[in-house]
C-alpha cells in the first residue's frame, strides 16, 4: 500500500522558499520524503496566519540554529491540511489515502516539556538533531505541494469537514489550549476575550461549545458583529466603552473568571486585570511587541493568576478537530478569501491589509 502511494508521488514540487525579509519566491524544491515517524502530505489548503506575515517581514519568533528562514530555501505556512501519501518506514498509524490535519509542532519528545506534553515550549526547540520540527517555522510548511510530518502531529479528519474549513483547526487548537491552562472546566464560568482575530473569535467559539458565558472585547465592528454570530453573548467595543466598567456591569460588580487576552495591545494587560473577579485567571495568548508595564499590586492584591501559552499544546488540536466534527464549531465563518498557491503574494497582501474586511485567506496548492 505505502509502496503504491510512494510511487505515485513526483520527484519534484512547486513550493514559495524565503530568500530575505520580504523577498519570497516560487521555486521548484525535491518532493521530501518521509522519515521513520513521519508521513509525506500532499497539502490540500493552508490558511495565512498572521505569524506568517511577522515571519515574511521580520524572521522567526523563536531563536533557532542555522540561517533559517532567509537562505533561498526555506518554505512557511504553518496552517494546513492535506491527504497522506507516502508512508515513512514502519509507519502503520496512518494509511495513503488519509485525510489530516496538521498541528505546528512536534517537540523533540525527550525533554522534560515535551514529556509533559509541553512540545510547544520544547527545551530543543529548532534543534532538528534532536529531533524537534515546527512546520514553517524551523522545518518546511505548507506553502508547497507536499510536506513531511511528524505523525504525532498529524491527525485524522473526517470525510465531512471540508479542507479549507479544516485549516481552522490549529486556531481552535491555540485557543483550547488556552481554555486548557485556565482550568479546562469552563462551563457556568464567564469568559473575557479581547481581541477578535482568528484566534480570539476561536476562543469565543470554543468558550461557548464548552458552556461559558463569553464577553467578547475589540474595536473593529464587523468583527464584534461576527463574535456575536459565534456565540458570544455580549461585545464590548473599546473605543466606546471602558471595558473594566462594562464587564463589571455585567457581571454584578465582581469581574469576569477567566480572561484570554488575544490581542497584544500594549494597554490589554492592565484592561484584563482590572475585568478579573479577585482570585481570577488570565490567559495571555498574542505578542506585543515591547514590554508592556502593568499594575502587578492589583493583580497581587486580588490574588489573580497570569499564564501564557504558546501555540497548540497538549494535544489541544485533537480536541479542536472533535468539536469541529461534531458541529460545535465551525470554520466556515472565518474564510473570506481563497487563492490558488501561485497567487500567494497577493492572498499575503490580502491577508496584511485586510483587504475586503479579510479575516482567514485560504491558499490551495
Ligand atoms: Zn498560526
Ligand atoms: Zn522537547
Amino acid at each position: 500500500m505505502a509502496q503504491a502511494g510512494v510511487a505515485a508521488v513526483p520527484q519534484t514540487m512547486r513550493a514559495w522558499a524565503l530568500f530575505g525579509p520580504d523577498d519570497l519566491r516560487p521555486v521548484t524544491k525535491p518532493v521530501p520524503r518521509p522519515g521513520p515517524a513521519e508521513v509525506l502530505v500532499k497539502v490540500a489548503a493552508v490558511a495565512i496566519c498572521g505569524t506568517d506575515l511577522e515571519i515574511l517581514h521580520h524572521g522567526l519568533p523563536a531563536l533557532v540554529e542555522g540561517e533559517l528562514p532567509f537562505n533561498g530555501q526555506h518554505v512557511i505556512g504553518h496552517e494546513y491540511v492535506g491527504t497522506v501519501v507516502a508512508l515513512g518506514p514502519d509507519v502503520d498509524e496512518f494509511q495513503v489515502g488519509d485525510r489530516v490535519v496538521v498541528e505546528v509542532h512536534a517537540g523533540c519528545g525527550r525533554c522534560e516539556r515535551c514529556r509533559h506534553g509541553m512540545y510547544t515550549s520544547c527545551l530543543n526547540y529548532s534543534r532538528r538533531s534532536k529531533g524537534h520540527r515546527a512546520n514553517g517555522f524551523t522545518t518546511d510548511g505548507g506553502f508547497a505541494e507536499y510536506a513531511v510530518n511528524h505523525i504525532n502531529t498529524v491527525y485524522k479528519l473526517p470525510d465531512h469537514i471540508p479542507f479549507d474549513e479544516a485549516t481552522l483547526i490549529v486556531t481552535a487548537g491555540t485557543a483550547l489550549y488556552g481554555l486548557d491552562v485556565l482550568g479546562g472546566l469552563v462551563a457556568g464560568e464567564t469568559l473575557l476575550v479581547v481581541g477578535p482575530g482568528p484566534i480570539g473569535l476561536m476562543a469565543v467559539a470554543c468558550g461557548k461549545a464548552l458552556g461559558a458565558s463569553v464577553i467578547l472585547a475589540g474595536t473593529r465592528e464587523s468583527r464584534l458583529r461576527l463574535g456575536q454570530e459565534l456565540g458570544a453573548d455580549w461585545v464590548v467595543d473599546v473605543r466606546r466603552e471602558n471595558l473594566a466598567d462594562r464587564v463589571r456591569e455585567l457581571t454584578e460588580g465582581q469581574g469576569v473568571d477567566l480572561v484570554m487576552e488575544c490581542s497584544g495591545a500594549p494597554d490589554a494587560m492592565n484592561q484584563a486585570l482590572y475585568s478579573t473577579k479577585r482570585g481570577g485567571k488570565i490567559c495571555l495568548a498574542a505578542f506585543s511587541r515591547e514590554p508592556v508595564p502593568f499594575d502587578a499590586a492589583y493583580m497581587v492584591r486580588n490574588n489573580i493568576y497570569l499564564y501564557g501559552i504558546r501555540g497548540e499544546g497538549r494535544g489541544a488540536v485533537k480536541r479542536g478537530l472533535a468539536l469541529m466534527a461534531q458541529g460545535k464549531i465551525s470554520g466556515k465563518p472565518f474564510i473570506t478569501h481563497r487563492f490558488s498557491l501561485d497567487e500567494l503574494p497577493k492572498a499575503l497582501e490580502t491577508a496584511e491589509k485586510r483587504i475586503g474586511d479579510a479575516i482567514k485567506v485560504v491558499v490551495f496548492p
